[in-house]
């Protein structure tokens, strides 16, 4: 068999749409997994996510509305004016797509097919891309019947949004090998083991965040079964999930829970996770970002990752210099924090200026103006080995040992302590200096990717503050609001946390402070960007909270407030009080929110007697 037709993968999909039951979407999608070839089970659940590639990878069609209009118009041969007018009705351009379409017939394309289409589209590029776009598009589209071209206008608008992630995409797969393994023949014996599903599901997940790529991990699965999965490992140039830290109240507690600890300043930067590769070569870089690098021609392989996976290699070209130069390894993976100085006193600089680097043009100039600093905290990968599994303490060794110099590559300082006293002293000086806090760590650990465990601990700065720490959470839509803010066309908007057991967004708080003029007008751009007409799937939001522009999951906040307390309106099951947006974090993404776990527990940490630095411990 040549491969599943695009037209049974919409049939799929059309199915997934009809659900919000988390048990009913893993039971389809494993059946799906199924069906497909081995060859095209990547392709397929890339597509069925609403992507091309895995996302660190990943290429995107540019295709916005306006343009979507013009080639639904072309084809299937309706006016433009038509098109816009059922949008208006539908609010979703699949639905006119499927609308407009004559053809009921299913289409025999495959998906390999389809997606190998759909690559060449998103890759055209140059002068008289938009309308060459607008021609291959309408081509792919007038081929397929009405319910696969609904979803093809989905994936090329990046609007598929069925309500599940690369998560359930994992419970569907340990599922398919537990009763795969279950059903086998009693003589298949290389396939007999005693795993539950939910061990099997551990297994892959922990996979997954030293290789987030879904599509290969499902491809590999689905050729090897059980097996599979122990092909699967790191390598230079896919990104690793970030460890990540948990919190406690004071230095005490910190001790009390992790006994000795390494103790290092928390800078307030930009994670940045490092590759290089000396056997390969500096890939293409985009025509505007090639003067960026000096030596671009004799520079090995080197790409910078956010936290949230995504390549940030075209915002550092100075990283990209000074890693070829101060490390001394074939080929690592490093993990540590940048951030910007001020060249004339040293000092770190806040976050928002470290984050010019965001920007797409002045590069150049943030470089000579703004330089950085990247300090290593750790080290995952060296000479084609993973160290994840070593103890923190040997990893450093290993880090001591390649990183030449401490120009802009510098390794972090840290302090070894089970002294209480020397901890809040170390605090005090991180504060003093204008740090966001202390990290502790567990000298005996080993890098726990994607994990928040208490082998890493933050400690803020607020030990004054009634509430310790901010809050990340997600905006899951707005209100137009009344009297002067009106005017804006915002007022307020809903924000929520991920919850991981249920797979759910559940809601805590609506914020309508802390927001500057341009900062209401930013969020209510960036909604508008992503909004959606009913809200998510994804989330349990009481009707009492409903919005009148709903957002798709995307937008990540920092909040503070006085107060957190129980609500039993608050699908999370506590409320802020005195919300207020401190900052966007464009660096996190919709499911790296403030954990319910987190949640309980600062508030069981606002409700203790507030810990004040005794100075007299200091001085001792
Ligand atoms: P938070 O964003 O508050 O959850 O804190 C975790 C973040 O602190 C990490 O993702 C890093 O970007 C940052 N960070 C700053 N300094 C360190 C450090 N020494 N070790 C680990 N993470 C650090």
């Amino acid at each position: 068999m040549k491969g599943m037709y695009i037209s049974k993968f919409a049939q799929y999909l059309d199915i997934l749409e009809q659900t919000s039951k988390r048990l009913e979407i893993t039971e389809i999608l494993k059946n799906m997994l199924k069906e497909m070839e081995k060859a095209e089970t990547d392709k397929g659940i890339f597509l069925s996510l609403g992507y091309l590639r895995a996302q660190f990878n990943s290429l995107q069609f540019n295709i916005a509305e306006k343009m979507m209009v013009k080639i639904l118009a072309n084809a299937f041969n309706e006016s433009e004016e038509k098109i816009n007018k059922l949008y208006g009705e539908e609010g979703d351009l699949g639905n006119v797509a499927f609308k407009v379409n004559p053809n009921e017939k299913p289409s025999k394309t495959t998906i390999l097919e389809v997606h190998k289409k759909l690559e060449e589209l998103a890759t055209i590029s140059g002068t008289g891309s938009q309308e060459k776009k607008i021609q291959k598009a309408s081509q792919i589209l007038a081929l397929e019947d009405k319910l696969t071209s609904k979803f093809l206008t989905r994936i090329i608008l990046s609007t598929v949004r069925l309500g599940f992630t690369e998560l359930t995409v994992i419970d569907a797969l340990a599922k398919l090998i537990f009763e795969n393994v279950t059903n086998a023949p009693k003589e298949k014996s290389s396939t007999k083991h005693n795993l539950s599903a939910k061990e099997l599901k551990i297994k892959i997940e922990a996979k997954y965040r030293i290789r987030p790529d879904i599509g290969t991990i499902a491809k590999v699965i689905k050729e090897n079964g059980l097996e599979g999965i122990d092909y699967i490992s790191m390598e230079v140039g896919v990104p690793v999930h970030a460890q990540k830290a948990q919190r406690l109240a004071d230095p005490q507690e910190i001790i009390e829970k992790l006994g000795s600890v390494w103790a290092e300043y928390k800078f307030d930067g930009t994670r940045v996770q490092l590759h290089l590769d000396r056997s390969r070569k500096m890939p293409g870089l985009e025509t505007n970002q090639q003067d960026l690098f000096e030596s671009r021609n004799t520079l090995p392989f080197v790409k910078t990752f956010t936290r949230n996976l995504e390549e940030t290699t075209h915002q550092f070209p100075d990283l990209v210099e000074a890693a070829n130069k101060q490390i001394d390894a074939q080929s690592v993976i490093l993990d540590g924090e940048a951030i910007g100085y001020n060249k004339k006193t040293g000092d770190y600089l806040p976050f928002q200026e470290t984050m010019q680097r965001k920007r797409k043009h002045g590069i150049k100039e943030a470089v000579v103006e703004t330089p950085l600093k990247y300090l290593i905290f750790d080290i995952l990968y060296l000479n084609g080995k993973t160290l994840v599994d070593l103890p923190l303490v040997e990893r450093r060794i290993i880090l001591d040992k390649i990183i030449k110099g401490n120009e802009t590559l510098e390794i972090d300082y840290h302090m070894e302590t089970k002294d209480v006293k020397r901890l809040i002293k170390f605090s005090k000086e991180a504060l003093d200096r204008g740090l966001e806090g202390i990290m502790a760590k567990k000298p005996d650990s080993f890098y726990e990717a994607g994990a928040r465990n208490f082998t890493w601990v933050k400690l803020k700065k607020s030990q004054e503050q009634i509430l310790g720490d901010t809050i990340d959470c997600v905006v899951l839509g707005y209100y137009f609001g009344r009297g002067v803010r009106a005017n804006f066309g915002i007022g307020g908007f809903l924000v929520g946390i991920w919850d991981k057991r249920d797979q759910k967004y559940k809601t805590i708080t609506k914020v309508g402070t802390g927001l500057k003029d341009e900062e209401w007008e930013k969020l209510k751009e960036m909604v508008d960007k992503v909004k959606i007409k009913e809200k998510t799937k994804n989330a349990d939001i009481s009707s009492k909270y409903d919005c009148d522009v709903w957002a798709n999951p995307e937008i990540v906040v920092e909040i503070a407030a006085d107060e957190i307390s129980k609500s039993s309106e608050h699908s999370a099951g506590f409320a802020l009080r005195f919300p207020r947006l401190i900052k966007f974090r464009e660096d996190k993404s919709a499911t790296d929110t403030t954990t319910p776990e987190e949640f309980e527990q600062m508030y069981r940490l606002q409700k203790k007697p507030i810990v004040k630095i005794d100075e007299s411990l200091v001085e001792s």
